[in-house]
């Protein structure tokens, strides 16, 4: 099953771990959590989750501040079933998984017991696996590092594609910019690393590209970390 790139992981509150953050960082993965809960907004994990069932009392916000249209907010078909599943009494759990669902995250990270005991049933009706940020650590890495190669193939054809059509330039950039981070002083560097910015990656099209690449004629190519690598592969793969 072919997955975004990079892969989606639905992370919830108290889930974050330091392993995520730096899966994120690499642009292996990225992080969404459903955006209305209480103190649940993380500067780390964008609020990109699509909403699940739309209940007033369920959301922590207004409808001027919701945006979406009420087609987005629809339960997902597997909704009902979610529901009788975990306990009903904690609705949100539900609202949490179908969200994860309809936002097709790969994998939903959480420290929260009811889901955790009936991860089996969720995982089978979802196919999104399921993870304790600490007790299955080592399973989550593994997991992360499975689905990179196949999306990294992908991302390969479409990056000479891209190279074949001029949207990404042949060559390795060729202007020097200060970069503010990195090289204090007066040492200068060609490409500028922070971030992320807000627009999106020219290879993958997501958001959150971490580099940017700056040409002559002002062009300015933003990136993520992962995409640049196999962008440098695919440069060096041509050039023999
Ligand atoms: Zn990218």
């Amino acid at each position: 099953m072919a997955h975004d790139w990079p892969m989606k992981i639905y992370c919830e509150p108290g889930a974050l771990s330091k392993e995520l953050r730096a899966h994120q960082h690499a642009g292996r993965i990225k992080l969404v959590h459903f955006p209305y809960d209480p103190d649940s907004r993380s500067r780390a994990v964008a609020p990109s989750a699509v909403l699940s069932d739309a209940q007033w009392r369920d959301l922590n916000t207004t409808w001027e501040e919701l945006g979406g249209t009420w087609e987005d907010m629809k339960g997902s078909e597997h909704l009902t079933e979610i529901s009788r599943i975990v306990d009903p009494s904690n609705r949100r759990d539900a609202l949490h998984l179908d969200s994860a669902y309809k936002t097709g995250c790969a994998a939903f990270v959480t420290v929260d017991r009811d889901i955790l005991d009936h991860r089996d049933e969720l995982e089978q009706l979802l196919s999104i696996r399921i993870f304790h940020p600490e007790l299955d650590k080592t399973e989550l890495d593994r997991f992360i590092a499975a689905a990179a190669p196949l999306a990294a193939a992908e991302l390969r054809t479409r990056i000479r594609k891209l190279i074949a059509s001029g949207v990404l330039p042949k060559d390795p950039p060729p202007i020097t910019r200060p970069g503010p981070t990195s090289t204090p002083g007066t040492r200068r560097s060609k490409t500028v690393v922070g971030g992320p910015h807000q627009e999106p990656c020219a290879i993958c099209g997501e958001p959150g590209p971490q580099i940017q690449h700056f040409y002559i004629a002002a062009q300015v190519v933003r990136v993520h970390g992962a995409c640049d690598t196999l962008w440098q592969l695919e440069r060096a793969h041509g050039a023999i």
